[in-house]
């Protein structure tokens, strides 16, 4: 028997044309501008469910809405009339109407809701939309990631700037992540122009070399993680571990005792290979084991030291049904 029929559906809801919708009615038309240029910019934010509490732990998403305001101005895209008080209570609101049983994904997009035929950024008309899908690891997380160089260049800040995370500049990302899978890899490391380290397809790279942790620097067309920076801070208070970021050569990945990739969908993932060369003696490194334990703990609210990192909603017990 389908599982609809045993069990009632919790009605999921999307913030979509300036009010709260049935997800399945949150829909654009093929000539929106944003989709026929991917002119939007986008964050991927966590909710952790706790269970003890019925409650969704957002990590940090004051920060991802500042992020996203900040980049918004480069795309023209800050006319949306939503400042980041808006966008935290809309958010927040999003969790309760749609009472998560398990962890989420939230996934705001501002983008270019006018049907305009021309590219121009400057005659067009900014939307917000806000969503939530359940969602687990992203990538592995226990045995250790096999990783690649990928040959597909990351894109350059004078062509679309990495940092300001655009819908468009994501062809990027599928083209190094899909050739990666298909050569048997679970994820590709990117290259700058320049041959030196930038990221990984949609997360941020650290290095463990001689006890310090290494990442590529702002200027290395990252976008610069939200994780990343967490974990930078986790690691110098927690572990008393500064981290050096720095242009990276593309052999320093094959001298690292550890490696790990972070993000919101990565979380803390570790890297047990580069180009089928071990990473140390190929097993997931105690300093990466640390952080992970730690980030974890962190994002669901179990350190009262970062609790100021947690948004916590509680999950009504009324929410409607289908
Ligand atoms: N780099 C890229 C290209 C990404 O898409 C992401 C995921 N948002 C990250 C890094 C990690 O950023 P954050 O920790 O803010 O999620």
């Amino acid at each position: 028997m389908p599982k609809s029929e045993t069990q009632p559906t919790i009605q999921q809801f999307a913030w979509f044309e300036g009010g709260f919708v049935p997800l399945e009615e949150a829909k654009i038309g093929v000539q929106t501008h944003g989709f026929l240029y991917g002119t939007s910019i986008f964050e991927g934010i966590r909710g952790y469910y706790l269970p003890e509490s019925n409650s969704v732990s957002i990590f940090r998403m004051r920060e991802h809405y500042e992020r996203m305001i900040g980049n918004s101005r480069l795309f023209y895209l800050d006319d949306s009339g939503y400042d980041c008080e808006a966008m935290c209570k809309i958010t927040t609101e999003l969790i309760e109407r749609n009472s998560p049983t398990g962890d989420v994904y939230i996934r705001p997009t501002l983008y270019k809701s006018n049907l305009n035929i021309t590219p121009h950024l400057g005659q067009t008309t900014t939307a917000l939309t806000v969503w939530t899908i359940p969602f687990g690891n992203y990538l592995d997380l226990g045995k250790g990631l096999k990783v690649c160089v990928s040959s597909w260049r990351r894109l350059r800040d004078n062509a679309i700037p990495p940092r300001a995370k655009a819908g468009g500049a994501y062809m990027n990302t599928a083209l190094a992540v899909t050739d990666a899978r298909k050569m048997g890899f679970d994820d590709a490391v990117f290259l700058t122009e320049g041959g030196t380290v930038s990221e990984g397809s949609a997360m941020n790279l650290f290095l463990i070399h001689k006890g310090k942790l290494i990442t590529p620097g702002h200027t290395e067309n990252i976008l610069e993680g939200i994780t990343r920076a967490s974990l930078m801070e986790i690691a110098r208070k927690e572990l008393g571990i500064e981290t050096v970021e720095r242009v990276v050569d593309r052999s320093e990945l094959y001298f690292a005792e550890e490696a790990f990739f972070c993000g919101t969908g990565a979380q803390v993932a570790p890297i047990t290979s580069f180009d089928n060369r071990l990473v140390g003696d190929g097993n997931v490194g105690p300093i990466t084991k640390k952080l992970q334990d730690l980030y974890f703990k962190i994002v669901k609210n179990q350190m009262s030291a970062y609790a100021s990192w947690c948004t916590v909603v509680p999950i009504k017990k009324e929410s409607p049904v289908k």
